[in-house]
């Protein structure tokens, strides 16, 4: 059977409709430029409209860098700078954002800006206005291809849609699809053998295709491909997904210890769960155990104010989630060595040298450091929750300079092919400093750098 094609066209295609997606579309618009947005999953918003859409960056590139150790300060100056910029934009756009008197317990200078009502909302009214301005999104349509001219440099695209083929011809290609989490084959090359044991804390549709389309157009790569944005998460039998991956995150783990199934410490808890979550990927099972007290359930140890530990703690268990609980130390290690395999012998003996440390101030009596929060486990009842790594977006991809401009195996940019969002590669190392952020500042960037190239066409 012959299949339809359709044929299109347009000064800039969009893959992608999630924030990195839309804020290029609707940016391109501004600059006069004709933009097709197309969308592989059968909505708009990707992530970004189950996000707890609070949108944020750090304040400056030294905040930044504290962060990210390694990472281009060029690409921080120019994710800060336009973040600024677009946030700005959105409220011109009359766009309900809402910039956050920061909470003063951050690790670092930061800002932060509010979608309202909500990150769903925010979302469609942003996906409106890019109709609204003239361009067109076509959902169920998945990037399969960057087509390139004779030179080299970028003709359209080739897509894929419900029972049909899309060939759209353009002067300028932004990749905005959100990173390579959702593919259980990029997992494993780049995350190890437990990588299949990773919950995808995310849309299912970020299955790489950007990254693999910039990679057939001859992108080079960048960034450190065993890192990701992401949280621990509950274990099965808790059962979560997009709806209720926010609630359920752990927001107290800086201050419990973490185990692995051996019994043993094996990262710094308190540089926090987004970035002790790399090691988690690594452990036997890629499984975490988070043990704690009443005093951390208790304690105002989450930024959502008082008692929020202790919701989160009843937000688990109402999903689910096996929390386990003793009157002391010894009897939730019989309890985790019983329940879940946990090394019993290995276990006490890592709690005894964290409560030693902690009573006496010195963490340099830990055998794996820690680096704050270092309090004795000693008020009753003790608990132990049981997690996996759960991946939100990749921080490897595409290479990818401060002009948003896709960079080739040589070092040249390749013309007229642009990344924002997730898909840039390499602009995180480490920590994790917002994710929407990086849809809005590379989606103003390539936005504004795509409808420029078509202009000059
Ligand atoms: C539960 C949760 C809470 C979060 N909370 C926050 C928060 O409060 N603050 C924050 O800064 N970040 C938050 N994030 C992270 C944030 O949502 C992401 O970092 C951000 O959405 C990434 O933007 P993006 O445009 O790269 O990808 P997305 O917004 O995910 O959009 C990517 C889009 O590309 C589409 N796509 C994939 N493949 C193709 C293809 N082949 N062709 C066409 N389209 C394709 C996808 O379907 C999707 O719609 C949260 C994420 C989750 C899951």
């Amino acid at each position: 059977m012959r299949e339809d094609v359709d044929q299109l066209r347009a000064d800039v295609v969009v893959a992608g409709s999630g924030i990195g997606g839309l804020t290029a579309a609707r940016t391109a618009l501004d600059q006069g430029a004709s933009v097709i947005v197309i969308e592989k999953a059968p909505e708009i918003g990707g992530s970004a409209a189950f996000s707890g859409g609070s949108a944020w960056t750090a304040a400056d590139v030294d905040a930044w860098l504290s962060v990210q150790p390694d990472a281009d300060p060029a690409m921080g100056q120019a994710l800060i700078d336009n973040y600024q910029e677009g946030a700005a934009w959105f409220r011109a756009l009359g766009l309900d954002i809402v910039r956050r008197a920061e909470p003063e317990q951050f690790k670092f200078a930061r800002v932060v800006d509010d979608f309202r009502p909500d990150a769903g909302v925010f979302m469609q009214r942003l996906a409106d206005s890019v109709r609204a301005a003239g361009g067109t999104i076509l959902t169920h349509t998945g990037l399969r291809q960057v087509r390139l001219g004779p030179g080299g440099a970028v003709t359209g695209v080739t897509a894929r849609g419900a029972g049909r083929s899309v060939h759209a011809a353009a002067r300028a290609v932004i990749l905005a699809t959100g990173g390579f989490q959702a593919s259980a084959d990029l997992r494993a090359r780049y995350f190890g053998r437990w990588a299949h044991r990773m919950i995808v804390r995310g849309t299912p549709y970020s299955t790489g295709d950007g990254f693999l389309a910039a990679l057939e157009a001859g992108a080079g790569t960048a960034g450190v491909f065993g890192r990701f944005y992401g949280h621990m998460i509950p274990a099965p039998p808790a059962v979560t997904g997009l709806h209720n991956f926010a609630s359920v995150k752990p927001d107290f783990s800086e201050h419990a210890v973490f185990v692995n199934l051996h019994g043993e410490r094996f990262d710094d808890e308190f540089l926090g769960d987004e970035v002790t979550v790399h090691a988690v990927v690594h452990q036997p099972e890629a499984l975490c155990f988070l043990i704690f007290d009443e005093r951390v359930r208790r304690a105002n140890t989450s930024r959502e104010g008082p008692g929020a530990a202790a919701r989160r703690v009843e937000t688990i268990r109402g999903v689910g989630g096996e929390i386990l609980e003793a009157p002391t130390l010894e009897a939730l290690a019989r309890q985790t060595a019983e329940r879940w395999g946990v090394r019993r012998v290995r276990l006490m003996a890592t709690l005894t040298e964290h409560n030693a440390a902690a009573r006496a101030g010195d963490p340099s009596m830990l055998s794996v450091p820690r680096s704050g929060g270092l309090q004795p486990l000693d008020t009753p009842p003790f608990y132990a929750l049981r997690c996996l790594p759960g991946v939100t977006f990749t921080y490897g991809g595409a290479r990818t300079n401060p002009r948003a401009q896709v960079i080739d195996s040589a070092g040249r940019p390749i013309s007229g092919l642009y990344a924002a969002g997730a898909d840039v590669g390499g602009l995180y190392t480490r920590g994790y400093t917002g994710g929407l952020s990086i849809g809005i500042a590379f989606g103003r960037i390539a936005g504004r750098e795509a409808a420029a190239l078509a202009a000059r066409g």
